[in-house]
C-alpha cells in the first residue's frame, strides 16, 4: 500500500500518517516522489482498511497487490542513481560499460585484460571467479583466488569490479574483494540467495547488479529485485541477458533471445538503472556490436560485455567474447548514440 500526500501537506501531516501506520505495527517508508511526498508501508497489508489513512494531507492511498513494491516506479518515481566509487548509473548518468572476460582465467590475464578495456574506455572491470556451467566437468572458475586478481586488476588500472555470487555462501566473500555483488541468471528465483545478498549489500553499501532469469517474466525479475530491496538494499542495477524462446545457438543462431524491448517497460514501471548483457543474450561475438548499438539507443543505462584478448582460446563462453579492439568501437557507437538522443 501506497500512500500520495497532496503537494502541500505539511510535515506534521506525514507525522500523523507514520505514527498511524507504526500503531498498526508495520514500517512506514517516506520517499521524495517528483512534487510530493510519498509513504509506503512495508509488509503484508492485506488486512489493513486503506479508508483509516485518508487523513488530512493526503491525496490517495493506492493498494499494490503486485510482487513488487519499493523498486516500482510508483513508490519512486525518480530515477535511482547508483554511485559505484565514483563512477554513477542511472537517471541523466551518460552510459556505464562493464567490461572484462567471462572468466579470471589468470592472474595475467585479468591484469592484461583490465588494460586493454580501460584503454577501450570501459568504466568497470568484470570477471567470473566462481562459474555457473552447464557442464560440470567443464572450468568451474579459479574460485577465491581469481577474486584476488580481480581485485588486483581493478587497483591497477583503477577500475571497480564485478563478479558473480554463485550461492549464499559466496555472497560476503564476493563483497569483500568487489565493487558490485553480481547475481546471475540461473539464480533469479534463489530467494534466499536475493535476501542474502540484500543483507551483505546493504551492510557492505555494496551494489547489486541482478540479471533477469533466463526464463523469467518483466514481472517476475522485478519480483527478484524486490526480494533484494525489501532487506534494505535499494542500490540495484538490472541486467537484461536475453530470454530462452525457440532460438537455439547451435549453426550461428543466437544463444537467448535478446531482450531490448523489455529495457522500455522496465524504464516506465521501475526507477532502477537498466543495462544489457548483449554477450550472452547473443552467445557470438558477432551480434554483439549491433545489439549494443540498439540497447544505447533504447535507453540503456549501461552495458556489460564479454570482452577477452584471445576470444577463441578463452576457457568459457569463448564464441561470445569480444577483443578489446571491438569494445572499443562498441563505445565510440554508445557516445555517438547517447549524445544523439
Ligand atoms: C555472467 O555474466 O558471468 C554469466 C554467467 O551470465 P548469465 O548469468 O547471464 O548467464
Ligand atoms: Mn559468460
Amino acid at each position: 500500500m501506497i500512500i500520495i500526500m497532496k503537494k502541500n501537506a505539511t510535515e506534521e501531516e506525514i507525522k500523523n500518517i507514520i505514527k498511524e501506520i507504526e500503531n498498526k505495527g508495520f514500517q512506514a517508508l517516506v520517499t521524495d516522489g517528483i512534487e510530493r511526498k510519498v509513504i509506503g508501508i512495508k509488509g503484508d497489508v492485506s488486512t489493513i482498511d486503506s479508508e483509516l489513512f485518508y487523513k488530512t494531507g493526503v491525496e490517495e492511498v493506492k493498494r499494490i497487490s503486485r510482487p513488487y513494491k519499493l523498486v516500482s516506479r510508483e513508490f519512486i518515481p525518480k530515477d535511482t542513481v547508483i554511485d559505484i566509487e565514483g563512477i554513477k548509473i542511472g537517471g541523466s548518468n551518460s552510459p556505464v560499460i562493464i567490461a572484462g572476460p567471462c572468466a579470471v582465467e589468470s592472474r595475467e590475464q585479468i591484469i592484461e585484460t583490465a588494460k586493454a578495456v580501460k584503454e577501450a574506455g570501459a568504466h568497470i572491470l568484470r570477471g567470473g571467479a566462481f562459474k555457473p556451467r552447464s557442464n560440470p566437468y567443464s572450468f568451474q572458475g579459479l574460485k577465491e583466488v581469481g577474486l584476488e586478481y580481480l581485485k588486483e586488476a581493478g587497483e591497477i588500472t583503477g577500475m571497480p569490479t564485478d563478479s558473480e555470487a554463485v550461492g549464499e555462501s559466496y555472497v560476503k566473500l564476493v563483497s569483500e574483494y568487489c565493487s558490485i555483488i553480481h547475481i546471475g541468471a540461473r539464480n533469479g528465483k534463489s530467494f534466499e540467495l536475493l535476501k542474502k545478498a540484500g543483507k551483505i549489500g546493504k551492510q557492505s553499501r555494496k551494489p547489486i547488479l541482478l540479471k533477469r532469469g533466463e526464463n523469467a517474466t518483466v514481472k517476475e525479475f522485478l519480483g527478484a529485485a524486490e526480494y533484494i530491496a525489501n532487506e534494505g538494499c535499494s542500490d540495484i542495477i538490472l541486467c537484461l541477458r536475453g530470454i530462452r524462446t525457440y532460438e537455439n545457438k547451435e549453426n550461428g543462431f543466437q544463444r537467448y533471445t535478446p531482450d531490448l524491448g523489455s529495457i522500455s517497460v522496465l524504464k516506465k514501471k521501475t526507477h532502477l538503472p537498466v543495462i544489457f548483457d548483449p554477450s550472452h543474450a547473443a552467445g557470438d561475438r558477432e551480434y554483439v556490436r549491433s545489439l549494443c548499438r540498439g540497447a544505447i539507443a533504447m535507453g540503456a543505462d549501461g552495458l556489460m560485455v564479454e570482452t577477452h584478448l584471445d576470444p577463441d582460446n578463452a576457457k568459457s563462453d569463448a564464441p561470445q567474447q569480444v577483443r578489446p579492439k571491438t569494445l572499443q568501437k562498441i563505445i565510440e557507437d554508445v557516445n555517438l548514440i547517447y549524445k544523439k538522443k
